[in-house]
């Protein structure tokens, strides 16, 4: 196992790993330790250039140093990737050797699952080291999805309750692209509270399952942005929100489960300035990553979790609150709520 330090101002530790026999070539990125060991998933891609994976690796551990610290978990931001193609390059001994490079680090950071590796590919991981987390749970956690949905629709109400005055869904219209594993439990929460369906998802089989599953009328994606409804809920991948897009929603909130939504920052203010309340995705998110935090610490509990998760609708209305007050875009005063708690952790140390 070759491990290589990577001097990367402003982060905490990078590395580069390398395993010749089983093919491995990744990095390990730690951003920010001040609350905790790094905590965030590795991901597997076909990076074009290892310079593309060192920045994908930084900017996801950055995202996951905000994510955590007002997910009120004592974790820092880290993330993994592992540079090869998730359908060719898979091997057992590949996720064994991506093991012995977390026990390098000796704690540090705790990987789980993200796009590309699946929780069999960790088990894998598992065989050979301890800091693993988000898999094998024995109802004690695991599969991070429909936490992630709990947390969401907690987040759609408290950006109904900021926006129209009631968090009430029952009524209201809801277009959700990207029905997989997020979208699909938010679909199903938000029918049971009454609220009226579109679903778009370029995978055929599963708008199928949702217009069956929730009498939801089905949509192509693009035509979903502009659909005639109250919120829009990006659940697929990231780069959502663009400016053209941005000109065509009518929905008066975005508040969904996908990465990274905003396709370039200033979206941020062109919601604002469009008046759209703009849910940030890292917070409303969080509910898959509080789920893991939860095991890793070893006490996780159903009871607790859900008081959590409820939290995120909590931590939102602050938020919302917030900017209202200063006028300022939603996902700016979340930067700045998580600095604070940075801030605070580090006076505290
Ligand atoms: P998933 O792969 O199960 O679902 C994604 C869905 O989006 C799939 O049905 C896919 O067909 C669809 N999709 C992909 N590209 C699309 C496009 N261009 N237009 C419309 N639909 C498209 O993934 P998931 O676990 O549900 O995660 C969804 C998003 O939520 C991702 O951005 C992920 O990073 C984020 N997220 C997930 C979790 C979690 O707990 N799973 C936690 C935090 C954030």
């Amino acid at each position: 196992m070759d491990i290589r330090e990577l001097a990367v101002e402003g982060w905490h530790r990078v590395v580069r790993v390398e395993d010749r026999e089983s093919g491995l070539i990744g990095i390990i990125s730690v951003h920010d330790a001040t609350l905790g060991p790094g905590c965030g998933g590795c991901r597997m891609f076909p990076y074009a250039s290892f310079a593309e994976a060192l920045e994908d690796a930084k900017r996801l551990s950055r995202g996951m140093t905000f994510k955590n610290a007002l997910a009120g978990i004592p974790f820092g931001g880290g993330k993994s990737v592992i540079i090869g193609d998730p359908r060719t390059d898979k091997s057992p001994e590949l996720f064994r050797a991506f093991g012995r490079a977390l026990n390098e680090l000796n704690g540090l950071y705790y990987t789980a699952e993200d796009s590309g590796v699946s929780e069999r590919d960790l088990e894998h991981t598992r065989e050979v080291s301890r800091w693993v987390s988000g898999i094998g749970a024995k109802g004690k956690g695991g599969n991070p999805s429909p936490f992630t949905a709990h947390g969401v629709f907690r987040g759609i109400e408290a950006a109904a309750r900021a926006k129209f005055g009631s968090a009430k869904l029952e009524g209201r219209c809801v277009a959700i692209v990207g029905v997989g594993a997020v979208g699909m439990a938010l679909a199903r929460r938000l029918n049971e509270a009454g609220a009226k369906l579109v679903v778009a998802d370029i995978n055929a089989a599963a708008v199928d399952e949702a217009v069956k599953a929730f009498s939801a009328t089905p949509m192509s994606p693009e035509d979903a942005v502009g659909a005639d409804v109250d919120i829009f809920s990006p659940c697929a991948l990231g780069g959502a929100i663009t400016a053209e897009r941005v000109r065509r929603l009518k929905a008066k909130i975005v508040a969904g489960g996908a990465n990274n939504q905003l396709a370039t920052p200033a979206m941020d203010e062109a919601m604002r300035a469009a008046d759209i309340l703009y849910a940030p995705d890292y917070v409303i998110n969080a509910g898959g990553v509080i789920s893991v935090g939860l095991e890793i610490l070893g006490t996780w509990d159903a009871a607790d979790l859900t008081r959590r998760l409820d939290n995120i609708g909590v931590t939102l209305t602050r938020l919302f609150e917030r900017a209202a007050r200063e006028n300022r875009p939603t996902g700016a005063v979340a930067d700045e709520m998580a600095m604070d708690v940075l801030k605070r952790a580090a006076q505290a140390a």
